[in-house]
């Protein structure tokens, strides 16, 4: 399990920073290990070229718990790590979290323009609210201060000025909703410089919340 894990954030590292979601050294990603431990990307490194030994075990007080290799010996959890371990204490239900700095969804953030989530029908099926969180200084409790109660109830948000974080049941689904993050936000982006509002209408919405509902309601734990 813990191999496969290693690969799975070595190749979403290379999947966001080939889809121009993070610059190098840029993003952070984790997954939590049978154990309860958490697989964490160390700090510093280029993510698009990361390799499995990089990869680094703490456990939920951000305490490294793994046996250093040659390859991550030197090397520091990321600096996000306090984001992370936030999203995970929070969300029991949750196996990976993602952070990255998709720029059009920084871009609306900054100017203030909320990323609708009433827009194409996916988004409010599959993903939901994405919310924006205020403002706060990266990799600082202040950035996990930000997250504590909006992540309770939203599996994908933004942080202003910042990137976004996105949560899931897997590292793949986690990527997923950065995906559809960065979508809407272009979507949103477009629909801005066309200066039109033209949301799904109220009586299709509702259908698509009632498919929401039953897609949670499917996930639940039984
Ligand atoms: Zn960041």
């Amino acid at each position: 399990m813990e191999q496969r894990l290693r690969a799975e954030i070595v190749e979403i590292g290379r999947m966001m920073y080939n889809k121009s979601y993070i610059s190098g050294g840029e993003g952070n990603i984790s997954a939590r290990l049978p154990d309860g431990s958490i697989l964490i990307t160390p700090s510093g490194l280029h993510k698009g070229l990361l390799k499995p030994d990089d990869m680094i075990i703490v456990n939920l007080d951000g305490e490294r718990v793994d046996t250093p290799n040659a390859h991550n010996a030197q090397l520091k959890p990321t600096s996000e790590l306090p984001m992370h371990l936030e999203a995970f204490k929070q969300r029991s239900d949750i196996l990976a979290v993602v952070h990255a700095h998709p720029a059009h969804a920084v871009a609306l953030s900054i100017a203030q323009i909320p990323i609708a989530d009433d827009l194409v029908p996916e988004v409010v099926v599959f993903l939901g609210r994405i919310p924006v969180t205020p403002y706060a200084t990266p990799s600082s409790e202040e950035n996990a201060h930000a997250i504590r109660t909006t992540i309770r109830d939203c599996d994908a948000l933004v942080l202003e000025r910042h990137g976004s974080l996105t949560v899931g049941n897997s590292l793949m689904e986690a990527f997923m909703r950065l995906e559809m993050v960065e979508s809407s936000a272009r979507l949103a982006y477009m629909m801005a410089l066309l200066e039109v509002d033209r949301p799904i209408p109220v009586a299709q919405l509702q259908k698509l919340h009632k498919q929401r509902e039953q897609l949670l309601r499917t996930k639940l734990p039984v």
